[in-house]
Parts: structure tokens; C-alpha cells; sequence
């Protein structure tokens, strides 16, 4: 539905693949020290000193993981970048470099890469990463992305999924459940589209939710916010999938249970008047809706004076004896074990 007819498109074919490349790739610019050779030779050359170094990849698939009816592809290209560097974030890692892997149907044009490329470099230059290599190759249906990020961390400075203690506290950034709402506005819209291609979306009452679909921000300030608090998490892990989820893999790695108070869960407003309009439960959204890619963290209860009052953090719950099991305690104060899809039986109470 965002496609310009009149659009200058340009075939990749004419330029080549090392057209391509280099096209692509000459506004970005270096900003690591340890970035000894970028893009440009047949290996980049990194050098981190005395530092450990994390690395984690995403894979995207055009039709599996996003749709480019409603979805720009310069959104496409940060939103990705996002994903990755968010997970050197939960190591409570410094993200340093990417690279990016593309494989391209005819069906796009130079112009098309470009506009993905913008994205990829807008959120390097915010995030200050360093875009180091990749490959590109075709395909024969739609677009690939494959973004691969390394970052660097001391290791006394690494916060694994498995340190969470009992009476740890359960600490969240920002607030959850918007990305999810994102999508289901956008999806309607696609819908109204495909009956009416004359129609122009109307989003003005969803600028949040689609803003936290198509171009998250990855939580680099809440890893600095804690570094300067002097707060290192026991445990920490980046929300993707849901808050649900994302607690049942912290307490199972560390082996632990825990109490997660209902009441507690950070919602914007507006997340929860679309949540009426759409007429589902906003607790359910937020457990299970995914893609906010917030933190989620345990604190010791030393640490709770320090980060209380903080508007980016929300004590949620804590952490408890493994025998007394994951739990959603509700706004009635009944205890709902948690599952990976939200909550288990809660209609059944
Ligand atoms: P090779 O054939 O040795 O794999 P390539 O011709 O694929 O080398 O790549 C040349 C250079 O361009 C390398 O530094 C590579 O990492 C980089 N590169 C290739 N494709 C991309 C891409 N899509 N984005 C960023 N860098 C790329
Ligand atoms: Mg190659």
C-alpha cells in the first residue's frame, strides 16, 4: 500500500554485485576503535584488547517475519538491526559492530536496497555500531536478511540468564504489549487497503503502537543507566518473544520461581485504549504480545533503594523458591501459573 508507481527503479543487474556493494555501503561510516578493517577485504579485522567478546545473529524472512505491504523497508533494515543489537544489550554488553546478510529477488530494485540500507545505517550511526561486511546473493523468491552483531563487555561485566536468586527482584524497562497493538493497527489497515486501494490509513491514534512495531529502540541507555547506578542485574534477558516467555526462560536457567504482580505490569494508556477497542485483555497483550524488546532483569534487594523512583524501570515481581513455580499473581490476588503462551487456565478459575 506504500508503493509509488511513479518510483525511479533502477535494476541491480546493471550495476553488479560489486556495484551493488559498494553503492550500498559508502555512507557508513567507523566508529570502534576495534574496528582494525571494515567492509572491503575478504575479512574484517576486529581488535578488542583484554575484552570478551559477544556475537549473536537473527535470520528474517520476507512473508515469515515481516510483511512489506505495511512495512518500509528503511524501517525494515533499523528494525533489524534492533534485533540484534538488543541482545548484546541483555549481555550488558557495548554493541560494536554488525554485519549484514541480503538475498534479493529481481523484484527489487537499487532503489529498494537503498532505502533497506538507509535504516541499517540510521541505526548505526544512533547506536554508534560499526557495519563491518556481509554477503549478497539472489533469490528466487522475495528478500532474506541475515544481521550478525558483536559486541564487547568485561567479563566481570556479563549478566547471563541463569544468576537470578530467590527473593531477587523482577525489574522491567519501558512498557510492554504496544508493538503487538502496532501490528494488529497495521494489519487492519492492510485489510481496509485490500477492499479499498484508494483509502489513506488513518493511524493518528495508534502513533505509538506502530512506532513500537515498526522502529523499535533497542535499550543501549538502560545498560548505561545501570552502569552508572552501579547495579549489575543477576540475571537479564531482552523481551522478543513476551514477558511470559522471557520469565520462564530467567527462572528456569536459574532455577528459581517466581511472583509476577498483575498490577505492576507498565502499560501506556494508549496501549490499553486499543486494547479496548480490540477487545482483548491488556494483562494477556503484555504477557504474550512480544517484540518489545525491552530488559528484563533480577536485581538483589540491596540494589532496590538505588533504582526505585527511576521512570525507565518498573519493579514487576520476585524471584522465589523453584517449588513455588511461576506465577501471575492478579489484581484478585489468585496465583496463575505462567506459560509461554501468557497464563494457564485463567478462565477456568
Ligand atoms: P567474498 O567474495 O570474499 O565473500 P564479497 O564480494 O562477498 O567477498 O564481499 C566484498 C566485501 O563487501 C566484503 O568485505 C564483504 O564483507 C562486504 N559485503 C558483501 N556484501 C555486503 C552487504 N550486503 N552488506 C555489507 N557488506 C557487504
Ligand atoms: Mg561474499
Amino acid at each position: 500500500m506504500l508503493q509509488d508507481k511513479n518510483e525511479q527503479r533502477t535494476s541491480i543487474s546493471d550495476l553488479g554485485e560489486f556495484g551493488l556493494i559498494k553503492h550500498i555501503t559508502k555512507y557508513f561510516k567507523i566508529h570502534n576503535e576495534s574496528t582494525e578493517k571494515g567492509v572491503g577485504d575478504d575479512a574484517a579485522v576486529l581488535n578488542f584488547e583484554n575484552k570478551q567478546i559477544l556475537v549473536t545473529t537473527d535470520l528474517l524472512i520476507e512473508g515469515v517475519h515481516f510483511d512489506l505491504s505495511y512495512v518500509p523497508l528503511k524501517h525494515l533494515g533499523y528494525k533489524a538491526v534492533m534485533v540484534n543489537l538488543s541482545d548484546v544489550y541483555a549481555m550488558n554488553g557495548n554493541a560494536t559492530q554488525i554485519t549484514v546478510s541480503i538475498a534479493i529477488s529481481n523484484r527489487f530494485p537499487l532503489e529498494a536496497m537503498e532505502e533497506l540500507y538507509a535504516g541499517i545505517q540510521s541505526a548505526c550511526a544512533s547506536y554508534q555500531v560499526d557495519l563491518v561486511g556481509g554477503d549478497t546473493t539472489s533469490s528466487t523468491t522475495g528478500l532474506l536478511l541475515s544481521i550478525t552483531a558483536i559486541g564487547e563487555a568485561n567479563a566481570e561485566d556479563i549478566v547471563y540468564r541463569n544468576g537470578a536468586k530467590v527473593d531477587d527482584l523482577l525489574v522491567v524497562s519501558g512498557d510492554l504489549g504496544a508493538s503487538y497493538l502496532g501490528l494488529q493497527v497495521l494489519e487492519r489497515e492492510k485489510e481496509v487497503f485490500k477492499v479499498n486501494p484508494n483509502s489513506q490509513p488513518d493511524l493518528e491514534n495508534y502513533t505509538y503502537l506502530v512506532e513500537r512495531q515498526l522502529k523499535p529502540e533497542a535499550r543501549k541507555d538502560i545498560v548505561e543507566l545501570l552502569k552508572q547506578l552501579e547495579v549489575k542485574p543477576t540475571s537479564m534477558i531482552d523481551i522478543s518473544d513476551g514477558l511470559s516467555s522471557e520469565i520462564i526462560h530467567l527462572c528456569k536457567a536459574s532455577e528459581v520461581g517466581c511472583n509476577l504482580y498483575e498490577e505492576k505490569i507498565p502499560l501506556d494508556p494508549q496501549m490499553i485504549s486499543a486494547c479496548e477497542e480490540f477487545e482483548i485483555n491488556s494483562t494477556m497483550v503484555a504477557l504474550s504480545g512480544g517484540e518489545d524488546y525491552e530488559l528484563l532483569f533480577t536485581i538483589s534487594q540491596k540494589d532496590f533503594l538505588t533504582i526505585k523512583g527511576n521512570t525507565h524501570l518498573t519493579v514487576i515481581g520476585h524471584m522465589t523458591d523453584k517449588n513455588a513455580g511461576m506465577n501471575l499473581v492478579t489484581r484478585a490476588n489468585q496465583h496463575v501459573p505462567l506459560t509461554a503462551q501468557g497464563w494457564n487456565s485463567f478462565d477456568k478459575e
